[in-house]
């Protein structure tokens, strides 16, 4: 039997992980936010949209740390590693937990141009 080929490109313009953001397990234990620098990081689960090509998926129950004052969302290395081998396995639809139904907006800017001036 032949492996499913890896490598496939997938283009997520919604990397849940911040720049900043990665932290190391032995930061965790009494961690302090380094985004606002005042909050506390609290264990908790999240969820994340994510691009693949055209197709939008939804991650959830992502184990994340989350500052109790800003709300920034932190994932350890090892979760930010296992989103990226989903990543690249490309989301096989026959693994889906279930489908949900999202509303498209289109960009409307709240100060058009003047028309016919
Ligand atoms: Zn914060």
């Amino acid at each position: 039997m032949q492996t499913r080929s890896r490598g496939r490109h997938v283009d997520l313009s919604d990397r849940p992980v911040p720049a900043n953001g990665t932290v190391t397990t032995a930061a965790v234990a009494d961690a302090t936010c380094s985004a606002c620098t005042s909050g506390r990081l609290l264990e908790d689960r999240v969820k994340s949209a994510l691009w693949d090509g055209d197709r939008l998926v939804v991650v959830e129950d992502i184990p994340a740390l989350l500052c109790s004052a800003c709300g920034e969302q932190f994932f350890e290395d090892r979760t930010a590693l296992a989103l990226d081998l989903m990543r690249g396995g490309g989301f096989p639809p026959g693994e889906a937990e279930r489908q949900m139904t999202v509303q498209v907006f289109r960009y409307r800017n709240p100060e058009p141009d003047r028309e016919g001036a």
